[in-house]
């Protein structure tokens, strides 16, 4: 039986104490010690205050909650590892179903497969895994949950070798709208399970999922190099050339930023503008140092820390720069070509940035993602040689507006070099025909059907929404 302190709320005390009889996990409603924080999503420019959050321990808490949400008609938010940059994961007024207590998993080495419960971060998941010296594609920052990242594709160190995180999806326990539990696997529902692989939280509740996972490491080639800001652009034109012949092994990522004030960048250079390039090679080490070699040639480095360090290391490496509670809009998209003209509006608009904790993405591509086949998953885009991340970054709200401004004008500069298609995992709240703009038409139509199928009423809508036809 539930023992915390109820205190009315819009709901009324016996609902709520009803609720707290039926789960094991904690109940917390407005004026609840702990409601500040519990309310708390990772992106601080989200501040809303739910009629109640439960923490649910495992799949009847969180049965539990859909049936009250469904008997009271409230509006649900669905939390994992709460880092929905358009804020999903909360809500004002409605129900939140947290599932951050859902911290179990379980390794088959013999299987070479990996399950973890729906609120799993990613820093929890890589250790448990390389106890085995397995991995399987993870997030750049370790906090990110693995429930919301695999559901809307997943792009991390491992993308270019194992693929894009949905791609090692071999199945998911899910609670759907109506409350049932379902499975889906190749064997069982496999048309929800093609779903789940890039079409986001629209089915209902992944209380498990199950990974196929890789020898990977334990340790990789790793880490970032920094170079002068106002060389940026002379040395994205060499990242261009460089990434065209890469193995698999080798995934990479360009990213222009301003200097942190942080121990491994000289102080001289704290709050100056910067270009990076990370790497990680999975795979034998001297392969790899002869893999990066070249980037070393460009000379003249801010600081260089690539070398050898633990894959684990790597996962955790930027969680520093991306602490809970700072303010983050991103404006994304694929680079069908990175030429001349995108390169010079890139480099310009570093300088123009608005914010220090502001920063410009370019993801190198392709490897295993490109070679699965295009209908095998929802998740869309696999031929672009780059994804483009703008984020609009603050530590405070003041000078939020004209950072999103930057950001949204850099991606309408960039807009003749994209592909036009959208990665739901860093859209903003854009609207419906950016959603579309995710899957194309066919497969926008075969989420709907699934949609259907399986939350006709849209109770699942605190998402990159995909709507049932009959909204
Ligand atoms: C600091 C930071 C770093 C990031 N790095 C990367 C990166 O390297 N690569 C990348 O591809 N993306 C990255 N992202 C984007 C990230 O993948 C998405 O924000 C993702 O949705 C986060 O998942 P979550 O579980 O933490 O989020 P939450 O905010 O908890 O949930 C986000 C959405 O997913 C749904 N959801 C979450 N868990 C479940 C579940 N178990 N079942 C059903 N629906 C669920 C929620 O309803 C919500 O709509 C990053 C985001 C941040 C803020």
């Amino acid at each position: 039986m539930a023992t915390q302190k109820i205190t009315p709320s819009v709901l009324g005390d016996g609902t709520i104490a009803e609720l707290a009889e039926a789960v094991r996990g904690n109940v917390i409603a407005p004026g609840d010690p702990g409601y500040d924080e519990a309310r708390a999503i990772w992106n601080g420019a989200h501040d809303c205050r739910p009629a109640l959050i439960v923490r649910c321990t495992w799949v009847a808490d969180v049965m539990s909650a859909v049936e009250l949400a469904r008997s009271q008609d409230l509006e649900v938010a669905v939390r994992g590892g709460s880092h929905s940059i358009p804020g999903f994961s909360t809500c004002d007024g409605g129900i939140v179903i947290d599932l951050s207590p859902m911290q179990g998993v379980r390794v088959d080495p013999q299987a070479g497969t990996a399950r973890a419960e729906g609120g799993v971060q990613w820093g929890r998941f890589d250790h448990e895994t390389q106890a085995f010296g397995l991995a399987v594609t993870g997030g750049l920052v370790s906090t990110t949950g693995l429930g919301g990242f695999t559901l809307g594709g997943g792009i991390g160190w491992l993308v270019r070798k194992h693929g894009l995180t949905c791609d090692n999806l071999v199945s998911a326990d899910v609670v759907t709208a109506d409350g049932r539990f379902v499975s889906a696997s190749a064997e069982e529902n496999p048309e929800l399970l093609w779903g789940l692989k890039g079409g986001g939280g629209n089915f209902g509740i992944a209380v498990s999922l199950e990974y196929r996972v890789h020898p990977v490491g334990p340790v990789v080639i790793g880490g970032p190099t920094f170079y002068p800001g106002e060389r940026s652009a002379e040395i994205l034109r060499f990242y261009r050339d460089f990434v065209r012949e890469l193995p698999d092994e080798l995934t990479t990522l360009a990213v222009l930023l301003w200097a942190p004030p942080a121990p491994f960048i000289p102080a001289d250079w704290h709050g100056k503008a910067l270009i990076a390039l990370f790497t990680c090679y999975a795979g034998p080490l001297e392969d790899g140092a002869k893999a990066v070699a070249p980037l070393r040639e460009l000379g003249d480095p801010v600081a260089d820390l690539m070398g050898p360090l633990p894959y684990t290391a790597l996962q955790s490496l930027l969680d520093p720069l991306w602490p809970h509670g700072k303010h983050a809009y991103m404006k994304a998209g694929y680079v069908r070509e990175l030429d001349d003209v995108a390169i010079e509006t890139a480099a310009r608009y570093h300088q123009e940035a608005t914010s220090p904790a502001s920063e410009i993405h370019f993801h190198h591509f392709g490897g295993a993602v490109a070679r699965v086949d295009e209908s095998a998953t929802a998740y869309r885009e696999r031929q672009a040689p780059y994804v483009m991340n703008v984020i609009a970054a603050s530590y405070e709200s003041e000078g939020y507006d004209a950072h999103v401004d930057w950001a949204q004008r850099l991606y309408a500069d960039l807009e003749p070099s994209l592909t036009g298609g959208a990665y739901i995992n860093f859209l903003s709240a854009e609207g419906e025909d950016r959603v579309r703009d995710a899957y194309g038409g066919d497969k926008f139509a075969r989420l709907q059907a699934l949609k259907d199928e399986y939350d006709p009423t849209n109770v699942f809508h605190l998402n990159q929404n995909v709507p049932p036809s009959a909204a």
